[in-house]
């Protein structure tokens, strides 16, 4: 069972889905005061379990997309962010709402969204499940946050130790010895 990975739990999967409540009331609110019809894109493929969590508490009319970049490796970040699948509907002058699992080092969402901007969206705002400001090294903050946690490496709920335990439906940190 992959749950006997886990040495600890963070955030269980009752607490998420109470945030998510929350956080879709917060989004709604914002949009509805911008009268806008946002694109909201996940960042596959760790943000799919909050996304779906959160999307189905949203009101108000919004497109859903995809799109992957890559910029980690194992638990140590590889350098700069790659473009691995584009989303299709066009950003051009739409708002668009990113969806991420986490906010480390911010590396990958100040690079994204430079890449909206430059694509023609007219507004950016990020959700995070996640925010990890001890770790940051690039100035960016997610609109909205689900939890802060402290540094240390997590899975679950859709974040991944070499592609596994994305499917655990908590926020835990993994054992030791399973890294070695
Ligand atoms: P960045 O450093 O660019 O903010 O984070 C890039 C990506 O690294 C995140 O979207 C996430 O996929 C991954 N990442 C960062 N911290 C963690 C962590 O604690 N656990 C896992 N599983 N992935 C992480
Ligand atoms: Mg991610
Ligand atoms: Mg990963």
């Amino acid at each position: 069972m992959v749950q006997d990975d886990i040495l600890k739990v963070l955030v269980t999967e009752e607490e998420i889905e109470q945030r998510c409540v929350e956080l879709a009331e917060q989004i709604e609110a914002d949009y509805q005061k911008e009268g806008t019809v946002p694109v909201v894109v996940g960042l596959l493929k760790g943000s799919v379990p909050f996304m779906a969590e959160l999307i189905k508490r949203f009101k108000f009319p919004c497109e859903i997309d995809f799109m992957k970049v890559s910029s980690y490796d194992g638990t140590e970040s590889i350098g700069d962010v790659r473009i691995d699948l584009d989303m299709q509907i066009s950003a051009k002058e739409r708002p668009i709402l990113l969806v991420e699992d986490i906010v480390d080092t911010g590396r990958t969402l100040v690079e994204v969204k430079k890449m909206f901007k430059n694509k023609g969206a007219t507004d950016v705002k990020i959700v995070s499940l996640l925010d990890k400001p001890d770790r940051r090294e690039f100035e960016i903050e997610a609109d909205y946050v689900g939890f802060t946690v402290p540094n240390e490496f997590v899975v679950g709920y859709g974040l991944d130790y070499n592609q596994k335990y994305r499917n655990l439906p908590f926020i835990g940190v993994l054992k030791p010895e399973i890294y070695e």
